[in-house]
């Protein structure tokens, strides 16, 4: 795991590991014209993300500390 998330509170590092977890999950569906990004986090993807319970604050987290 990325050492900056040492400082990071636990909801966001969980939040980070059940993100790494759901790659392992969801398939990544290549695509001509489609960025590899948008090929990973499909909506399905999305979907899955919104299940862990502290998500829009660790992305709110994220924003703001992670550079
Ligand atoms: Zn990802």
């Amino acid at each position: 795991m990325n050492k900056g998330l040492d400082r990071a509170p636990r909801f966001v590092a969980e939040y980070v590991l059940f993100h790494e977890l759901l790659h392992a999950k969801h398939d990544v569906l290549y695509g001509r014209g489609k960025s590899l990004r948008r090929a990973v986090h499909t909506a399905g993807f999305k979907k899955d993300e919104w299940l862990y319970a502290h998500s829009r604050e660790a992305e709110e987290w994220l924003k703001r500390n992670w550079r």
